[in-house]
């Protein structure tokens, strides 16, 4: 048997197409389900349905063969055990920093301010901000980090944007790009060594459903 983990919303739904070139179509919809593990049309393949930033952990731990990740999950989670072979090209963003629109920036970095920071991305905010030589305080939120600069909380906020319009609406601009984000596919290393026959051909698949 074969377990996938996936979290539920963009990347279910962006997983949906790749699945189906592998042959594998959910039988429940995990957004209408309570399920948390739902069969598939395939009896050797199952689905299981886990917060986004907990899928490296069923992975590294074995507990699902495969899963599928943002690059924002497994950059704060790290890889030990896992096997990244294919970047999906889906759920894609930029990580960015983001301020108040009447904030300035530039100016506050020359004169050395050191400014707070509001973020889910710790670590990848922390690398980002060293390297450029910058002192700040980071303060970890789990959600809705727009709110921080708003209410006082930060100057700053880390956070995934792709269209802009929650930034927007929020009166916050980006003024710094950290990095692109797309989801992953992960596999448990010891499982693709004792499993591969089964494996390889759903990697072969999605692999083809990318390019
Ligand atoms: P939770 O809702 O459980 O707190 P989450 O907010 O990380 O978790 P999603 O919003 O479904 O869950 O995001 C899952 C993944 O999709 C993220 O890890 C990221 O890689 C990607 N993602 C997040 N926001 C966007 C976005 N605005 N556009 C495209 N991809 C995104
Ligand atoms: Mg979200």
């Amino acid at each position: 048997m074969i377990t996938i983990a996936l979290s539920k919303g963009r990347i279910f739904e962006e997983t949906t197409p790749l699945l189906a070139a592998a042959g594998i179509r959910a039988l429940e919809d995990p957004e209408s389900s309570r399920k948390l593990i739902l069969p598939t049309n395939r009896d050797d393949v199952r689905l299981i349905i886990v917060r986004a930033t907990d899928v490296p952990t069923y992975v590294q731990y074995g507990a699902a063969d495969l899963g599928i990740a943002g690059k924002d999950v497994l950059d704060e989670h790290g890889c030990e055990g896992l096997y990244q072979p294919l970047d999906l090209q889906i759920a894609k963003c930029k990580m960015m920093v983001a301020v108040r629109d009447d904030f300035d920036y530039e100016a506050s970095i020359r004169q050395g301010a050191r400014l707070k920071v509001v973020t889910k991305y710790v670590k990848a905010a922390r690398e980002h901000f060293a390297a450029k030589g910058m002192h700040v305080d980071l303060i970890k939120l789990y959600g809705s980090m727009e709110l921080g600069p708003l209410v006082g909380l930060a100057d700053a906020i880390v956070d995934l944007v792709s269209t802009g319009a929650t930034l927007r609406a929020n009166n916050l601009k980006a003024v710094e790009e950290i990095g692109h984000i797309s989801s992953r596919l992960i596999v448990n290393q010891a499982s693709l060594k004792l499993n591969r026959p089964l494996l390889q051909p759903i990697l072969d698949a999605f692999s083809g459903a990318v390019k």
